[in-house]
């Protein structure tokens, strides 16, 4: 199974099993196609709350002790941020809080918030796809435990939508696999598991082959198995293609 597309990222990176105390660090990136107003900010914070609400409901019912704490605050940035700043946002959160590099930067939230993992929300109130960057662990450096993500939206939008958003790229950190592409791993996901949030069912339901891969249950359900039965010829190949197209139809 360990070569299994949809497990990738399962036990991989920083940020592995869903557990503990979890801090949203959310940056609201004001650079200049992104800018705030207290509407944005109160939506992203109704967002926030609605995507932790859904965590910690979803792990209770496993019973996994889960905390979602969170926090927003402004970041300002020069240049305009996409999917390619990962590594400089970093660098700009860091020196923003006082921090030589995202070490002492995690560091530092870890005795603010008693954080044992954080997820780095950088929302930007523009048009373009949120994505999450889930590290390997070839990429880790020393015990670094912290992972990011984009959050793009357009204010107004609904606080479930971006709180549905926010969830989906959240639990991609954690092990979490797309299950809206490729078209094969769709059409398995709808007949099984179609109320899936990994889906873009438009649910926050976190469904059981995900419940597996975040570490919230220890062996995959019947119904899981499954899944991962009936998707295991699927390449890594496709799963690229697929992703490249749904890039390239955002431009
Ligand atoms: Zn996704």
């Amino acid at each position: 199974m360990s070569h299994h597309i949809l497990t990738r990222y399962k036990d991989n990176g920083a940020c592995r099993v869903l557990k503990g105390r979890v801090l949203l660090y959310i940056a609201m990136l004001d650079e200049p196609q992104s800018l705030w107003n207290r509407e944005a900010a109160d939506d992203l914070r109704q967002a926030a709350k609605i995507c932790a609400e859904a965590l910690e409901s979803g792990a209770a019912e496993d019973g996994v002790d889960l905390r979602i704490l969170y926090d927003l605050h402004d970041l300002k940035a020069s240049f305009p941020v996409d999917r390619n700043c990962f590594g400089r946002l970093f660098s700009l959160q860091a020196a923003a809080d006082g921090c030589r590099d995202e070490f002492e930067l995690q560091a530092l939230l870890q005795e603010k918030y008693g954080a044992d993992q954080i997820v780095f929300v950088n929302a930007l109130n523009k048009e373009g796809i949120s994505c999450a960057r889930p590290l390997d662990n070839n990429s880790l450096r020393g015990d670094y435990f912290g992972e990011s993500l984009l959050l793009f939206f357009n204010s107004p939008r609904s606080c479930y939508s971006l709180g549905y958003t926010l969830l989906h790229e959240t639990l991609h950190l954690f092990g979490a696999a797309d299950f809206y592409l490729p078209a094969q791993v769709k059409e398995v996901a709808e007949d099984l598991l179609k109320y899936s949030v990994m889906l873009h069912s438009g649910d926050m339901k976190i469904d059981e082959l995900t419940r597996y891969l975040i570490g919230w249950q220890p062996q995959p359900s019947p119904k899981a198995r499954l899944m991962l039965e009936r998707t295991k010829d699927v390449t890594r190949e496709s799963v690229n293609r697929a992703r490249t197209e749904r890039y390239k139809s955002d431009k």
